[in-house]
């Protein structure tokens, strides 16, 4: 399997130009995206687009939902309510029309793996995973070998092996027979797990890993600053939190 796993973009085009350069230079083909194209960042009509243009399969982010009205933001805290109202007031009919065709969740089958942005069950309930630990819990709510989710921001691989004990990688794992995975492919474009290079989950060699890549925050943040979006957001990237 050589397959790269892209989550929570979140309009920050240049974090997704460098990590498709860095896809590309591993001679990775295959591209699948976890959700969250939009919300927080300045170019959501750019990334939606190119994201519909690299990757195979795209299933649909609370923030993606959430611009097209179809989930409450009484739930998002203030600077991402605003977010999500910038967004939804900038993005194109053709942007709306892409996020809306997106389903919750995808199965590939060829690499028996579950695609979902939060959780396997009742994806549109939007419930976290944060660590390696929220992910045992959900093992019997999937079928696949594998189940990727992004939607927290940071980064885990939980594994299941055939005699029923549990383990957590940070940075990534040879696949084992038997094995079962839950997987989070960290944030493209916001990431949260205090390191601010864009992340995402490669598989090659029967291997697993979380890749990081660094690309220039300072123009996404001068973009940010340029559209009038929050300067908590704004901020943050520089943390990686
Ligand atoms: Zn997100």
């Amino acid at each position: 399997m050589k397959l790269a796993v892209l989550s929570d973009v979140h309009g920050n085009l240049a974090a997704l130009v460098a990590v498709l350069a860095d896809v590309r230079g591993r001679e990775v083909g295959e591209k699948v995206f976890l959700g969250d194209a939009v919300g927080y960042g300045p170019e959501p009509d750019e990334v939606t687009a190119l994201l519909g243009r690299e990757c195979g399969a795209f299933v649909a982010g609370n923030h993606d939902w959430a611009v097209l009205g179809l989930t409450d933001i009484g739930y998002f805290n203030p600077v991402a309510r605003a977010a999500i109202e910038w967004t939804g007031r900038r993005i194109s009919p053709g942007t709306r029309e892409a996020l809306r065709a997106c389903p919750l969740k995808k199965v590939l089958r060829k690499h028996d793996m579950l695609l979902v942005h939060s959780t396997p069950r009742e994806p549109e309930r939007w419930d976290y995973l944060f660590s390696a630990l929220d992910a045992a819990l959900v093992f019997p709510d999937f079928e696949q070998r594998i189940c990727m989710v992004g939607h927290s921001h940071v980064p885990f691989v939980a594994e299941l092996r055939a005699d029923g004990s549990a383990c957590a990688h940070r940075d990534g794992t040879g696949l084992r027979e038997g094995s079962r995975y839950v997987i989070n492919a960290g944030s493209v474009g916001q990431p949260r797990d205090g390191e601010p290079r864009a992340a995402y989950a490669l598989f090659e060699d029967d291997a697993v890993r979380i890749v990081r890549v660094p690309y220039d925050i300072g123009s996404t943040q001068r973009k940010m600053a340029e559209a009038g979006l929050p300067e908590p957001l704004i901020e943050r990237l520089g943390r990686g939190m």
